[in-house]
């Protein structure tokens, strides 16, 4: 596929052997508790590790960035602490499990649209990451190096500028 003026090839991951060779990175949303699980017993948690720490680029959002995080505070994620923030899951209530807001995000010219499914909150955050976008107050997307993490689900919609800034930029 041509992405960003760049012909990409894609791989999905379902075990271990394909990230070692991939030059970028996308840990989608779907269900972090599931997620953390396969990624151990498949023994790809170690290298996704191995790939963030070696500089390459990576987008985690959704249940993707409550896996990447340093503490998801639920004993049934095994977080992968590749992003110095900690999550509350499913943090945007009830009556709003679904949303859609345009936001403005650091490095874009102009807001962009972001799908919450029930999509976690991020907490605490530590120095050296930076925040890219809030709403409410509340961090929904943060940049920590090689590493992107967002609330919401950039990979939903058509607009891949935020894909751009994590993986062509
Ligand atoms: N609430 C889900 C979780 O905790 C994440 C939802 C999503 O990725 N859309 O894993």
């Amino acid at each position: 596929a041509e992405r960003h003026g760049e012909s990409v090839e894609v791989e999905e991951v379902r075990t271990a052997g394909v990230v070692p060779d991939c030059d970028l990175l996308l840990m989608p949303g779907g269900e972090s508790t599931t997620i953390s699980r396969l990624l151990r017993d498949e023994g790809i948690a170690e290298e996704i590790r191995a790939f963030a720490a070696g500089g390459k680029p990576m987008l985690v959002t959704c249940a993707g960035l409550i896996v990447a995080a340093r503490d998801a505070k639920d004993e049934r994620v095994e977080t992968l602490d590749i992003l110095d923030v900690t999550v509350d899951r499913n943090a945007f209530g009830r009556q709003k499990d679904s949303f859609e807001a345009m936001l403005d995000v650091d490095g874009l010219a102009e807001p962009f649209p972001a799908v919450f499914i029930r999509a976690p909150a991020i907490d605490e955050v530590d120095d050296g990451v930076d925040v890219l976008c809030e709403i409410d107050g509340r961090p929904v997307a943060v940049r920590q190096d090689n590493v992107i993490g967002t609330s919401f689900h950039p990979e939903l919609t058509e607009d891949s500028r935020i894909h751009g800034v994590a993986f062509f930029e």
